[in-house]
């Protein structure tokens, strides 16, 4: 039997026990890994990890792990910058566009609705999902961890709250997010970019409050869906200006 003393920093310790959550710890293993493998036999996906430290140097997923290693584990985190070392992570996907499990329709909509590209059917397998997310460089949201552990994932993010707002929080904080918001941009229901349409194209369209109350109208190019800002959008805003002050 072999050990290795294993530390994980900020939130990749909500994928550990109780008892192995910020402290160094010891762990025993039989067969030499890599250090990809021992991390992720922990319960900590690859995709969360941007900087391993062993006895102080950085390394790769690939490295094995030696008897003795003293492993520091290090979290995806934006505004980190330590120069000289090896980041796990290619670079931060720009302008990050996601790609969402079956289990995740409705942050779909919230980020959607706040103006983040995000494609979701309810039945993509996990196979399209990687498969999409590699050909669009799209991140992965989830609820299953597993599928952050596949080698040939690259960005992806597991969700720990079940609560959507919770959810949407998470994402945007994550994903350094806050000041890219741009709500009523985007169609809830398929995801394409609203344009605007002036009243009196779609005025049959409209129920008689709304056709009387209101000027500014949206619609999708794709499904038809009309747009406007009645008081669901006011809730919106709030829920808006909620999210950018917890984040
Ligand atoms: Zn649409």
């Amino acid at each position: 039997m072999h050990k290795v003393y294993l530390r994980f920093y900020e939130e990749l310790n909500d994928f550990l026990p109780k008892e192995k959550r910020k402290i160094r710890f010891e762990h025993n293993y039989i067969d030499r890994t890599s250090v990809k493998d021992m991390i992720e036999s922990l319960g900590v996906p690859h995709t969360e990890i941007d900087l391993i430290l062993v006895n102080g140097k950085s390394v790769n997923f690939n490295y094995l792990i030696n008897d003795g290693d003293d492993i520091s584990v290090y979290p995806v985190f934006e505004s980190l910058d330590i120069s000289g070392v090896q980041h796990l992570r290619p670079k931060p996907l720009r302008s990050p566009k996601f790609i969402a499990d079956v289990h995740l329709g409705r942050l779909t909509r919230y980020l959607r609705m706040t103006g983040f590209d995000v494609l979701y059917k309810n039945n993509f397998s996990d196979e399209e999902i990687i498969r999409i997310s590699l050909n669009e460089k799209r991140a992965i949201l989830t609820r299953d961890r597993g599928i952050l552990k596949r080698t040939e994932v690259t960005h992806g993010y597991w969700l720990r709250s079940t609560k959507v707002k919770e959810q949407l929080i998470e994402v945007i904080k994550r994903f350094d997010l806050k000041n890219e918001i741009k709500e009523f941009t985007r169609c809830i229901e398929c995801n394409t970019k609203l344009k605007k349409i002036s009243k009196s194209k779609i005025i049959n369209e409209l129920p008689p409050k709304v056709a009387h109350w209101h000027n500014e109208f949206f619609i999708c190019p794709s499904c038809r869906k009309v747009y406007w800002k009645g008081s669901h959008y006011q809730k919106m805003l709030r829920l808006i200006e909620n999210v950018k002050n917890d984040s």
